[in-house]
C-alpha cells in the first residue's frame, strides 16, 4: 500500500530508504522530490520509501539503456547466461531473507513467499541462462535465406505488485538473455523484491545500463516510459485497464508491446471426477497470495446435481483457510496488498450478495483489527451474468457454479472476456484432453498437473498479447531477419 509524502515528512528509523533510482550502473538521486510510503498490509506501518521519480529519470535511464545495447547485444549469449546464472544463484543464496522482505512488503505468506516470490523468478533466471546457451542463434535456412533472430532493442518492463520479482524475472531474464537491454518500473504498491534484486544485478557486475531501475506512479512514470522514442518494445504485466492504455500509447510510434493481463478462470469439474479432490484442490490455486494472482481459478464449475454436495466440501475446506500473520510458518493465507485493494474485494462481495447469490462462507468483515484481511470467501448458484462471476475480483472470493452438461461446461467456462488459465477434471484422460482443448485459455492443467515455470505463459481474449516464459518467452524480445543470397 503507497500514500504519497511530501519530501518534509518525517519517517521513522526504521524506514528502509529506497528513494535511489539504478540507472547506467549507479544508484542515482530521482529528478523529482517526492516519495512514496511503502506499507506493510499486515501491520499498516510504512516499512519504507520509494521515490515518486520524474519523466526526466526515464530518459536518463533509457539512454543509459540505448548506450549500453550495441555492447551487451554483441556479446555471445553463453557470456550473457553467465551472468543470468550468477543472478539466479545470488537469489537462491539469500532465499530465506528475500522471502522475509517479500512477506512484509506483499502479505504473501512467508512459507509460501520462498517457493513462489523467490523461488519461481530463481528458477526463471537460471532457465533463460540455459535457453541464451541453448537456442538456435545461428538461424535457419529456408530456400535462399537465411532466417535469424535479433534483439529487439532497449525494452521497458512495467510490472505489479502481486508477484513483483517473478514478475521483472519473466521480462528481464528474457530481455537480457535476448540480447536487449531493460528499463523496469515496478508498481509503486509494492516494489521493494525489486529493489533487492537489483542490488543481486549490481553485484553481479552486469555492465552500466544493460539493467536500470525507475520508479514511481503508473500514469506519470510509467507512461512517460512506454511513449519515449528510444524504447523499442514494451513488456507489461497488471490490469487489463492499464494495458489497454500502454497498447494506445506505444501504438504511436508502432511500438512492439506483450500484455500479461487480468483473469477469471475456470475450475471445470465434469462429471466422472475425483469430486472431493477436485473441489478441495481450487482454494490452493484460488486463494494463492489471498487471491491476488492473476491466473486463480475463482470460478468452481460443477455438475448441477452436485452442487449442494460441493458447497459442503467448500465450506468445510475454506474454513479451514484461516487469515493470519504472513510472518508466521503455518499462515496459509495473509492480508490484501493494501486497503484499496481491501476496498475493492469488500464491495464485489457486497455486489455478489445483492445480484443473489448465496454466501457459503466469509464475507467482508475480518477477525484482524489490523491489516487488511478479507477472510475466505465462497459464494454459490452464481451465475454467468453475476457481476462476480464476470469481473476479477483479486480476492480470496470463490464462485461456486452450476452447469447442467459438457457442452454447457465448457461455454460457461469460456463465457468471460479472460482466457488466461483454467483446470479441468476428469477420470478419463481422454474427456479431460478433448474438454482442455476447447477450453479458450492460454494455460490449461488437467486434474492435479503441477505448475511448469518453463511453459509458456499469457492469454487468450482480453487476458493479453504474447507469452512469457521459455523459448516463447525469449521469442518476444527477438526480431526476425530473412537474409536472401
Ligand atoms: P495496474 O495495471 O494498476 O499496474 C501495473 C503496473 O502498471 C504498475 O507498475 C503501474 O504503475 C503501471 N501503470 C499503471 N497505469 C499505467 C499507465 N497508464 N502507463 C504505464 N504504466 C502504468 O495493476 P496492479 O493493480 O499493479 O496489478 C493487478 C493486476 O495485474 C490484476 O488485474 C492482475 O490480473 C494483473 N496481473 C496479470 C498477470 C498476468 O501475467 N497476466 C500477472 C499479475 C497480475
Amino acid at each position: 500500500m503507497t500514500t504519497i509524502t511530501q519530501p518534509s515528512q518525517e519517517v521513522s528509523g526504521s524506514v528502509q530508504d529506497r528513494t535511489r533510482l539504478y540507472v547506467d550502473g549507479q544508484w542515482v538521486a530521482s529528478a523529482g522530490e517526492g516519495t512514496i510510503d511503502v506499507l506493510n498490509p499486515a501491520t499498516e506501518q510504512v516499512i519504507a520509501r520509494v521515490a515518486e521519480g520524474d519523466p526526466a529519470d526515464v530518459d536518463r535511464a533509457v539512454a543509459a539503456a540505448r548506450a549500453a545495447f550495441p555492447a551487451w547485444s554483441a556479446l555471445p549469449p553463453a557470456e550473457r547466461a553467465v551472468y543470468l546464472r550468477r543472478i539466479g544463484e545470488e537469489l537462491a543464496a539469500h532465499t530465506d531473507e528475500l522471502a522475509e522482505l517479500m512477506s512484509a512488503d506483499v502479505g504473501t505468506p512467508v512459507e509460501i513467499a520462498k517457493a513462489v516470490q523467490v523461488g519461481l523468478p530463481t528458477f526463471t533466471f537460471g532457465n533463460f541462462a540455459d535457453l541464451a546457451e541453448s537456442y538456435d542463434w545461428a538461424g535457419r535456412e529456408v530456400g535462399n535465406s537465411l532466417v535469424v533472430r535479433e534483439p529487439v532493442g532497449v525494452v521497458a518492463a512495467i510490472t505489479p505488485w502481486n508477484f513483483p520479482m517473478h514478475q521483472v524475472a519473466l521480462k528481464a531474464a528474457a530481455a537480457l538473455a535476448a540480447g536487449c537491454t531493460v528499463v523496469v518500473k515496478p508498481s509503486e504498491v509494492a516494489p521493494l523484491g525489486i529493489y533487492a534484486l537489483t542490488e543481486i544485478v549490481d553485484r553481479v557486475g552486469l555492465p552500466p545500463g544493460v539493467f536500470n531501475l525507475i520508479s514511481g506512479p503508473g500514469p506519470v512514470v510509467g507512461e512517460a516510459l512506454v511513449a519515449h522514442p528510444g524504447v523499442d518494445a514494451v513488456s507489461f504485466t497488471g490490469s487489463t485497464r492499464a494495458g489497454r492504455r500502454i497498447a494506445e500509447v506505444a501504438a504511436a510510434d508502432v511500438k512492439r508491446v506483450s500484455l500479461e493481463l487480468g483473469g477469471k478462470s475456470p475450475n471445470v469439474v465434469l462429471d466422472d471426477a475425483d469430486f472431493e479432490a477436485a473441489v478441495a484442490d481450487t482454494f490452493g490455486m484460488c486463494f494463492l497470495n489471498s487471491g491476488q494472482t492473476c491466473a486463480a481459478l475463482t470460478r468452481l464449475l460443477v455438475p448441477a446435481k452436485r452442487l449442494e454436495e460441493a458447497e459442503q466440501i467448500a465450506k468445510r475446506v475454506a474454513e479451514t483457510w484461516t487469515a493470519g500473520d504472513p510472518a508466521e510458518a503455518t499462515t496459509l493465507i495473509g492480508p490484501l496488498v493494501s486497503e484499496a485493494q481491501r476496498e475493492r474485494v469488500r464491495s464485489y462481495i457486497r455486489t455478489g450478495v445483492e445480484e443473489g447469490a448465496r454466501l457459503v462462507t466469509g464475507g467482508e468483515g475480518s477477525d484482524q483489527a489490523t491489516g487488511y484481511y478479507v477472510p475466505p470467501t465462497v459464494f454459490s448458484g452464481v451465475t454467468a451474468d453475476m457481476t462476480i462471476a464476470r469481473e476479477e475480483i483479486f480476492g480470496p472470493v470463490l464462485s461456486i457454479m452450476p452447469y447442467e452438461d459438457e457442452a454447457d461446461a465448457v461455454s460457461i467456462a469460456n463465457g468471460t472476456d479472460y482466457g488466461l488459465s483454467a483446470r479441468v477434471w476428469s477420470g478419463d484422460p481422454d474427456r479431460a484432453m478433448r474438454v482442455a482443448r476447447q477450453l479458450r485459455a492460454g494455460q490449461v492443467t488437467i486434474n492435479d498437473g503441477a505448475f511448469n515455470p518453463a511453459a509458456p505463459f499469457g492469454g487468450y481474449k482480453q487476458s493479453g498479447l504474447g507469452r512469457e516464459g521459455g523459448e516463447d518467452g525469449l521469442a518476444e524480445f527477438l526480431e526476425t531477419k530473412a537474409i536472401q543470397r
